[in-house]
């Protein structure tokens, strides 16, 4: 077995077991592998341990390593910050975007979404944790852009994303994603998707109702930004 196999599997035993803690089905919890600044091999290498979703947050970077595993049947999640000139391409060549925090950027990704293609299923990413530097709409923005989001073609909302703050606490780290799910179910909205959870705290995310935990490190190894992308 590849390490990349060994640590999904491992992986996917933390998410058994925390979903197990809080009587929660574990089929109900999704694996997105967070594979930016990882080569393309490494996705394949998890795609023959059974791994289908991928995270990026580089657009160029994830457009080269589409083309070079256009092969493979994979589903395409773009989880970092967007700049309105990358819009086209995200809603051409991701099924999923977890990263939506403006107006502007949602309407751009329904008009420039191809007609051909399913709706894109859309996160609102929200700043829990009262960073004024970090991204993601205030809990205060997030109701009418919920609703402005519902009203446009092309996309489909699905649930609100969040990066709390690291924690070694495991009552710290709850906190924030509690104010995640809160906010959710306070829209009213129907809203199936609560994108939450990093190798540090999938536990405390799975135990406040997380449905996409996004591991990088913990599948991958460390990353190194040595190099420029
Ligand atoms: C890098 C990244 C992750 C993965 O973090 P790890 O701690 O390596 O598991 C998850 N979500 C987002 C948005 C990221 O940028």
């Amino acid at each position: 077995m590849s390490t990349i196999a060994e640590n999904i599997a491992k992986v996917r035993r933390r998410i058994r077991e925390a979903a197990q803690a809080s009587q929660r089905d574990p089929q109900a919890v999704g694996l997105l592998a967070v594979s930016k600044t990882k080569p393309a091999a490494a996705i394949r290498a998890a795609h023959a341990a059974g791994q289908r979703d991928f995270g990026e947050n580089y657009l160029q970077e994830a457009l080269a390593k589409q083309a070079e595993l256009a092969d493979l049947e994979l589903t395409w999640h773009f989880i970092g910050p967007i700049q309105s000139n990358k819009t086209r391409a995200i809603a051409e060549h991701f099924h999923w975007v977890h990263s939506v925090d403006r107006l502007k950027i949602a309407q751009r990704l329904a008009e420039q979404r191809p007609a051909h293609l399913p709706p894109l299923n859309i996160c609102l990413q929200v700043n829990v944790s009262f960073e004024p530097s970090k991204s993601g709409c205030t809990p205060q923005e997030l109701p009418a852009l919920a609703q402005a989001v519902t009203r446009l073609p092309r996309l489909r909302l699905r649930g609100l994303m969040a990066i709390p703050e690291p924690s070694d606490d495991p009552q710290a780290q709850r906190e924030p994603l509690a104010r995640l799910r809160q906010l959710r179910d306070a829209l009213g909205l129907d809203l199936d998707t609560l994108s939450m959870g990093m190798s540090q705290d999938l536990e405390a995310a799975i135990a406040e109702g997380a449905t996409w935990v996004r591991i990088g490190t913990a599948l991958f190894g460390a990353r190194d930004y040595g190099s420029p992308h």
